[in-house]
C-alpha cells in the first residue's frame, strides 16, 4: 500500500488521542528485525482511546495486534490495515488482595516476575525469562520450566473488534500448550494473576537460576523469535522434542543466506544480519520438510507469521 492509500485509510478512522503513524516498518517492532510496513500503526493512549478506535473502525479494515514481537515473523510486504500496539498506559502492575497482581497487557513478563518477587509472591518466576508482554503471553499461553500462564491466571480482560469489553476465565479461553482457543480478533488489555506467599530471597534465587539457564542454552542476544516449532505430542514424536527432531534431521546450523538454524539451540531461527522474512520462513519450511522426510514427524509453527509477501496480496493469518 502506498503512503497515499495509508492516508486514505486514516480518513476512515476515528480521531484518537494516542499515536497514529503511517507506513511504519514493523522490523522496528520485531525481535527478528524483519517485516514490511504497517499501513497504519496505532498506539491507543488508554482503554477509552482503544474503545473509540474499535467502535469507529469500519468492519472491513483488518486489525492486527502485536506485543513486542518476540514470537512474530512479519512478512516483507507488511501488514494490511491497522496494526495495534498497546501504549505504556497498558503496562501498569498493581497488587490486589494479598496474593494477586492485576497487570496490564503491555507489561513485560519479566517486569511482572519482578513485581511478584517484590510483593513476596511465588509461582510467577517462570515469567522472568520470557521476553514478551502479558498480552502475547495470554495469546500464546506462554510458559517455561513446567509452568504456563494459565496456571497463574484468574481472569483476563479483552475487547472484541466492535469495542465490547469481556472478562474471561482461563477455561473460557481454552488455554493449552502454546495456544488459546479465544477468537483472533480479541485484544487483551489486562490479566489478574495469582501467586502464593513465598520467601523473597528464594524467589530471587529461582529467577536467577531461570535467567542463567536461558543465557547458557538459548541465543537470547540474537535476532530471533524464540522456539520456532511447537513440541509435537509425544505419541507422534516418540517423546522427542522439536529441537531433537531438528537435530536428528541434520538441520543444526543449516543456513540459507543470513537466515540460520541456531547452533546453540536448534529450535531457534536466527537472522544473522540481513535476512528477510522470506529467507527465515523458507528456512523454517526447509526444516519442516527435512524432519517430515527423514523422521516422519510433522512440525507445527509456534512462531506466528503475519502479513503479505513482498509484492503479493495479503496471505491468510497462520
Ligand atoms: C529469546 C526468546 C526466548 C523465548 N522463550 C520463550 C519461552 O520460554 N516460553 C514461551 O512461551 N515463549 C518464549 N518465547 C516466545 C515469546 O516471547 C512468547 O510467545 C511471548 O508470549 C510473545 O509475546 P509478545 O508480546 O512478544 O507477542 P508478539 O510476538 O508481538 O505476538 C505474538 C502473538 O500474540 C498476539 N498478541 C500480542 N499482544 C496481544 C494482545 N494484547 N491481545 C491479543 N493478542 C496479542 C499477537 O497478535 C500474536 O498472535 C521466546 C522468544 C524469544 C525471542
Amino acid at each position: 500500500m502506498s503512503e497515499a492509500a495509508s492516508r486514505a485509510l486514516l480518513e476512515r478512522m476515528p480521531r484518537l488521542r494516542g499515536t497514529v503513524m503511517t507506513q511504519v516498518p514493523l522490523s522496528r517492532y520485531t525481535w527478528f528485525r524483519v517485516g514490511g510496513p504497517a499501513d497504519v500503526l496505532v498506539l491507543p493512549k488508554d482503554e477509552d482511546d482503544l474503545k473509540t478506535l474499535l467502535e469507529g473502525l469500519p468492519a472491513d479494515v483488518p486489525l492486527t495486534v502485536i506485543g513486542v514481537g518476540s514470537n512474530l515473523l512479519v512478512r516483507d510486504g507488511g501488514v494490511a490495515g491497522v496494526v495495534l500496539r498497546l501504549s505504556p498506559d497498558f503496562a501498569r502492575i498493581r497488587p490486589e488482595g494479598g496474593t494477586r497482581l492485576r497487570v496490564g497487557a503491555a507489561a513485560l513478563d519479566a517486569q511482572v516476575a519482578r513485581a511478584a518477587r517484590d510483593a513476596g509472591l511465588t509461582g510467577l518466576e517462570f515469567l522472568a525469562g520470557i521476553p514478551g508482554t502479558i498480552g502475547g503471553a495470554l495469546r500464546m499461553n506462554a510458559g517455561a520450566y513446567g509452568r504456563e500462564l494459565k496456571d497463574a491466571l484468574v481472569e483476563a480482560v479483552a475487547y472484541d473488534r466492535a469495542g465490547a469489553r469481556h472478562v474471561f476465565t482461563p477455561e473460557g479461553l481454552g488455554m493449552r500448550y502454546r495456544h488459546t482457543d479465544a477468537p483472533e480478533e480479541l485484544i487483551f488489555v489486562e490479566a489478574l494473576l495469582e501467586g502464593r506467599p513465598g520467601d523473597r530471597a528464594a524467589i530471587s534465587a529461582r529467577m536467577d537460576e531461570i535467567t542463567g539457564a536461558r543465557a547458557a542454552t538459548q541465543p537470547i542476544k540474537a535476532r530471533t523469535g524464540g522456539s520456532t516449532f511447537k513440541n509435537p505430542p509425544a505419541e507422534l514424536s516418540g517423546g522427542r522434542k522439536a529441537w531433537q527432531l531438528i537435530d536428528g534431521a541434520g538441520c543444526r546450523g543449516l543456513a540459507q543466506g543470513d537466515a540460520q538454524v541456531s547452533e546453540q539451540h536448534c529450535n531457534f531461527l536466527i537472522n544473522r544480519g540481513n535476512a528477510s522474512a522470506a529467507d527465515l520462513e523458507r528456512l523454517g519450511e526447509t526444516v519442516r520438510a527435512r524432519v517430515r522426510a527423514r523422521l516422519g514427524v510433522e512440525l507445527d509453527w509456534e512462531i506466528k507469521r503475519i502479513g503479505r509477501e513482498a509484492g503479493e496480496s495479503e496471505k491468510a493469518r497462520d
